[in-house]
């Protein structure tokens, strides 16, 4: 069995990101294990535009930006295995299966989840109807229109107004298909605004909130499907079904992290996000085990993905130079309070941290004119003015180290989204 000082499981950007800080910060002896025979992840089927405006200042295509980093990679002579994929993770040790080595064993000394995420597939809708041809989830018809060169249909409908709903909306018109509608459930879109305005606005193409499809007709090839308006508890409201003819459904109701490994080696799951717990250090609830990007929860934009891996490559490779360091102090809890969903991480300690650290967070729903607050226990110090919060935009604060040593008996950070 092959010793190695960290195992990056996952080569797309998140991969990429950790492995590249875990060399820069001194690890030699890493390892990147990718099941698919590609690096790159999920970007490689994105060929739109709109990624790296912040790590670039340039819109780049996913390829491009996934590139920059592999040339990066490749540079600094960081190894990597393809079409290998890992099964289990106990006690540090890494189990996969490879096209080219058969079955193969690593004992790390760290590990960093990169695994990514999936799609919500149709089962877990319960959409009454046979289960004809021409019902695919959006990334799925994204990779065959991208990459595979096949044509999913002609006449679309597509559930949900995540960005994988959205950005597709827009790419099958491009190829000559007639996007009729998207249906959200929700009062209001779960994508970004701007892929509202350049993916829809601009093509014509309705966005019909608060609608749900509540059947499906054709039994072989997909022929219609019928949508109804909702009500508050997102429940049909009976005499608003309207049916509209179509040749194929696409469905982009929601990614789930991949968190098969992680959950059966024993680390704690956050509910809210379907990803680890993690500390500051973006450590899980198991020592030396660190997760970034979209395993860990839900991203908008790569930037922000790129940028928390970074972070895990560097905490990794100090557990692996220094051990885990001893703290004085203790680990603080952030409290996602009145419109705040969820942060991550979950906890910070002033002594273990850089000297600063970026929490994640998003709302429960959408909030206009109003401000992100955050507050050490009963005092308000930091209080952003935003025009607009929604679910699918990610916000973030940076809390310094400095603040945190000052703030003498601090036992709670709590982020509350208020009119002033
Ligand atoms: C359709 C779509 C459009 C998007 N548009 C934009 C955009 O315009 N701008 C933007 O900034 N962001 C966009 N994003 C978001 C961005 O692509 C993601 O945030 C980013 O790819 C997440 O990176 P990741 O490394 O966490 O996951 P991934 O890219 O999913 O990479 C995870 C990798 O882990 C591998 N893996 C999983 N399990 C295993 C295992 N057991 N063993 C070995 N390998 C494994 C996978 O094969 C994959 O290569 C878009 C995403 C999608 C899906």
């Amino acid at each position: 069995m092959e010793n190695i000082d960290v195992i990056i499981i996952g080569g797309g950007p998140a991969g990429l990101a950790a492995a590249i800080e875990a060399k820069k910060a001194g690890v030699d002896n890493l390892l990147i294990l990718e099941r698919d025979s590609d690096l790159g992840g999920i970007l490689n089927q994105c060929i739109h535009n709109g990624f790296g405006l912040h790590t670039f200042q340039e819109e780049l295509t996913g390829p491009e930006y996934a590139g920059r980093f592999i040339k990066e990679l490749k540079a600094l002579q960081i190894p990597y295995k393809l079409n290998t994929m890992v099964i289990e993770i106990k006690d540090k040790i890494v189990t996969a299966v490879s096209r080219q080595e058969g079955y193969v064993e690593y004992k790390a000394k760290a590990i960093i989840l990169a695994m990514g995420c999936r799609e919500r597939p149709r089962g877990a809708l319960n959409i009454p109807g046979f289960r004809p041809a021409g019902i695919y989830s959006a990334g799925t018809a994204q990779r065959l229109v991208n990459i595979e060169g096949f044509m999913p249909g002609r006449e679309v409908v597509i559930l949900g107004s995540g960005d994988i709903g959205l950005i597709m909306a827009r790419r099958m018109t491009l190829e000559g298909a007639k996007v009729k509608l998207v249906a959200e459930l929700m009062p209001y879109s779960g994508g970004l605004k701007r892929n509202i305005v350049q993916c829809l606005d601009d093509y014509g193409i309705p966005l019909k909130l608060s609608h749900t499809v509540t059947g499906i007709d054709g039994k072989d090839r997909l022929r219609g499907v019928f949508i109804s308006r909702v009500d508050e508890a997102r429940k049909p409201i009976a005499g608003t079904e309207e049916y509209i003819s179509c040749d194929t459904l696409l469905l982009s109701v929601g990614l789930i992290p991949e968190n098969e490994l992680s959950q059966d080696m024993g680390v704690e799951i956050e509910p809210l996000t379907s990803g680890p717990v993690v500390n500051e250090s973006l450590e899980t609830s198991q020592e030396g085990i660190y997760a970034c990007g979209n395993v860990l929860h839900v991203h908008d934009l790569v930037d922000y993905v790129s940028e928390e891996a970074g972070h895990a490559g560097r905490s990794a490779a100090q557990y692996v130079k220094n051990g885990r360091p001893e703290t004085a102090g203790k680990d603080i809890p952030l409290i996602p309070s009145d419109g705040i969903r969820y942060t991550v991480p979950r906890t910070v300690n002033a002594d273990r941290m850089e000297e600063t650290a970026v929490i994640r967070m998003r709302t429960d729903g959408v909030y206009k004119n109003c401000y992100l607050n955050v507050y050490f226990g009963a005092d308000r110090v930091i209080h952003k003015k935003r025009m607009v919060m929604t679910p699918g935009e990610m916000e973030e604060i940076t809390l310094k180290k400095q603040d945190l040593k000052a703030a003498a008996g601090l036992d709670r950070i709590i982020f509350r989204v208020e009119e002033q």
